[in-house]
């Protein structure tokens, strides 16, 4: 969800006006030039015979090689695209945007016509659309309107070897759909040798190599002088500029918070060193990047100058960056773990794999010889990264493949089955919201979820909606979790501006949370009539506005969809926040004496958020909150105080009423208890009115 946001001003029509807007003749042209000059260019012919007689192709190849971007023209070219749609599915948003983009290029077409692409909350294609990129999750969902798949002639997994967890399912599914469609082309395509796994999976299907071009990598390991890794990284980059000959570096950092830290340091560094801005061009990129700047990355150096990209693990295989000949890589990646013990999903930084860190080294040496340089020991590294199938919340996947008709979820054709209690802790969540029965078979409460593609949770508080006649504000809601985390603006030099600006959206102490305070922003800034001076003077960033609209328009066409009347109660906090509660009373959480939480069905404390407009306010002694998140603490991101008595009125067959009472033992300790505590009280007073005496 998070990494929704930042992504606003790229709609379709912005990006193909850029493409118009820069003489496109030249640029098309110079593209299409290079593509002849791709490994994989040689092998065009032999391919495209061997897909005519494979029916499922394993193919694999170095990174760089050309698969992404010319296997579906290949196709096109070969006159698939006469018998339907060839759609490729990438793990990433921004590999689907970014490849896309270079394709319609290379075409020659505007990006959304023949060429396009399709991710969560943003369709860029046409009737026209003849090739599509499209994240693993959309073609996952277009599989519950269209199981067959009719209107593709072939399927390319990519990335295959990132085994996302969309990606995993879709394995098994287009699998089937293959069997009942002889005339679909498959193709699984790989940056790793993990093939004969694939190949075995498909029934023993042909594996075809693509030779790279790979210049050796001279692999140089670093100690970790410094406390903090960045620095090393740092430092190192300063070194290569310094000594090596040209060439660009790309650093493998963890996310975008570390990538705006590295370069502030960076530059601050430059300055210090008297470093010239035009000799060091620092690119950064990751998935919230706005598009026009993640096109910065693909453009070369001027002579003279020297690349610095850092990278999240995007760089590793999704996309390709010309001139690499120094990666710098400390060695980690942040991963999602699921705990189906308590139902927390984390992002932890954790250690990469040997895979993974053999995928790095390999950037370097692309076009030329190149270095890498390891701040870790790879003795220390796992051989693979467990599928994500195996560490994720499964409840969205259970619900799809329940709604796909699959009954039989413990025994799914699984390249990897995921542990079992993580499937049946997800079968337990989608009963206890009803999307299921006593008998695992989906309800029509079910049916009507599986059309929203958020998670089950949130499409319960859609769907529940309907009962507290307040559809109109839980969208509204909805839509602004989506975006959530980039909502507010805190700028580093104006902090205690913007929270107080921020504090407006919470002054009504009786109905307190962040939830309401997400609605109050929209709506405010709808009043406006959208403005964005409203925004900048509210602290409150447009893009997630803007992209919260989108998605807020997309959720209202499914709710007429699905036959939910739009209804507004926008006075009446209490039926929101039981229609919240409707989807997310399993998070719910009970003040402690020392301030902290306490989850209510989990023998587990959690805390405020910092971010959230009740960190330091008086604490509500019973807070829903929408997510757990883990970083120093267990911190509950966007919370809302609630009464105890709406858990047992709404979810009566989760919550009794010993969960909601006084945590007190039972009747007899409870009354020596009681008498023990007044005991402290009145000790207390004393104490307290002894101290008022003397002064
Ligand atoms: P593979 O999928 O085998 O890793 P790709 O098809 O993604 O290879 O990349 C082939 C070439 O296309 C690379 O040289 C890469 O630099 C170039 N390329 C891909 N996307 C873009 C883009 N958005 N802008 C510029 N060049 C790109
Ligand atoms: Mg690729």
């Amino acid at each position: 969800f998070d990494d929704l946001t930042g992504l606003v001003e790229e709609s379709c029509e912005a990006e193909t006006a850029k493409h118009r807007g820069c003489s496109s003749k030249t640029v098309a042209e110079k593209a299409r030039e290079e593509r002849e000059f791709l490994p994989i260019h040689g092998y065009r012919d032999e391919l495209l015979k061997l897909i005519a007689k494979n029916q499922v192709l394993v193919i694999v190849g170095e990174t760089g090689s050309g698969k992404t971007t010319q296997i579906p023209q290949y196709l096109q070219e070969a006159g698939y695209t006469k018998r339907g749609k060839i759609g490729c599915t990438q793990p990433r948003r921004v590999a689907a945007m970014s490849v896309a983009s270079r394709v319609a290029q290379e075409v020659g077409v505007k990006l959304g016509h023949e060429v396009g692409y399709s991710i969560r909350f943003e369709d860029c294609t046409s009737d026209k659309t003849v090739i599509k990129y499209m994240t693993d999750g959309m073609l996952l969902r277009e599989l519950l309107t269209e199981p067959k798949l009719d209107s593709y002639s072939v399927i390319i997994i990519d990335e295959a070897h990132e085994r996302t967890l969309s990606t995993d399912i879709l394995f098994a599914l287009v699998k089937d759909v293959a069997k009942v469609r002889p005339d679909l082309r498959l193709i699984i395509s790989s940056a790793t040798l993990e093939a004969k796994k694939f190949s075995e999976y498909f029934d023993s299907a042909r594996i075809y190599l693509i030779p790279g071009r790979r210049y050796p990598v001279e692999k140089l390991y670093r100690r970790w002088p410094d406390a903090d890794y960045l620095e090393t990284v740092i430092r190192t980059v300063f070194q290569i500029h310094q000594t090596e000959p040209t060439g660009d570096v790309l650093v493998f950092l963890t996310g975008q918070e570390e990538i705006e830290r590295a370069e502030t340091n960076l530059k601050g560094r430059m300055m210090d060193l008297g470093t010239k801005s035009s000799e060091i061009i620092i690119c950064p990129i990751y998935s919230n990047l706005p598009t026009e700047l993640q096109a910065k990355v693909f453009e070369p150096a001027p002579k003279g100058s020297r690349k610095v990209v850092l990278a999240t693990n995007i760089a590793e295989t999704s996309l390709t960056i010309e001139g690499i000949r120094y990666v710098i890589d400390p060695g980690y990646c942040k991963i999602n773990s699921y705990n189906p013990r308590t139902g927390m999903e984390s992002l932890l930084v954790s250690p990469i794999s040997k895979a993974s860190a053999e995928q790095r080294a390999g950037r370097s040496g692309r076009t030329g010889p190149g270095k890498c340089f390891r701040l870790y020991d790879v003795k220390n590294l796992e051989p693979t990264t467990i599928p994500e199938i195996q560490r994720a919340n499964l409840a969205s996947v259970v619900l799809t493949l329940k709604s796909l008709g699959i009954h039989d979820v413990l025994n799914f054709d699984f390249m990897d089955p995921p542990p079992e209690t993580a499937l049946l802790k997800a079968f337990e969540l989608l009963y206890a919201l009803g999307a299921l029965d006593g008998k695992g078979e989906i309800t029509k409460v079910g049916e009507r979820m599986v059309e929203f593609p958020v998670d089950p949770m949130l499409s319960k508080m859609i769907v529940g909606s309907e009962k507290y006649k307040c559809s109109k504000e839980i969208i509204t809601i909805a839509a602004m979790l989506s975006v959530g985390n980039s909502v507010f603006y805190r700028p580093k030099n104006q902090q205690l501006l913007a929270d107080n600006a921020r504090m407006n959206f919470y002054v009504d102490t009786e109905n307190v949370g962040d939830h309401i305070a997400l609605l109050r922003v929209y709506n405010s800034w709808k009043e406006t009539n959208y403005s964005t001076q409203w925004c900048y003077e509210n602290f409150i960033q447009s893009k997630s506005m803007k992209r919260a609209r989108d998605i807020r328009d997309q959720l209202l066409g499914l709710l007429n969809k699905i036959g939910i009347e739009l209804t507004s109660n926008p006075n009446d906090f209490d039926a929101i926040k039981k229609a919240i509660l409707a989807g997310f009373f399993p998070h719910s959480a009970k003040l402690q004496k020392n301030g902290s939480y306490r989850r209510v069905k989990e023998p587990q404390t959690v805390y405020v958020h910092p971010n959230s407009g009740l960190f330091g306010a008086s604490p509500s002694k019973w807070l829903v909150y929408h997510e757990l998140v883990l970083t120093t603490k267990e911190y509950m991101r966007h919370a809302t105080e609630m009464k105890p008595e709406w858990l047992i009125e709404i979810a009566p067959h989760y919550y009794k009423l010993k969960d909601i009472e006084d945590s007190r033992p039972k009747k007899s300790q409870r009354s020596s208890e009681r008498a023990s505590t007044s005991k402290v009280d009145t000790n207390k007073k004393t104490r307290t009115s002894k101290k008022v005496d003397t002064n």
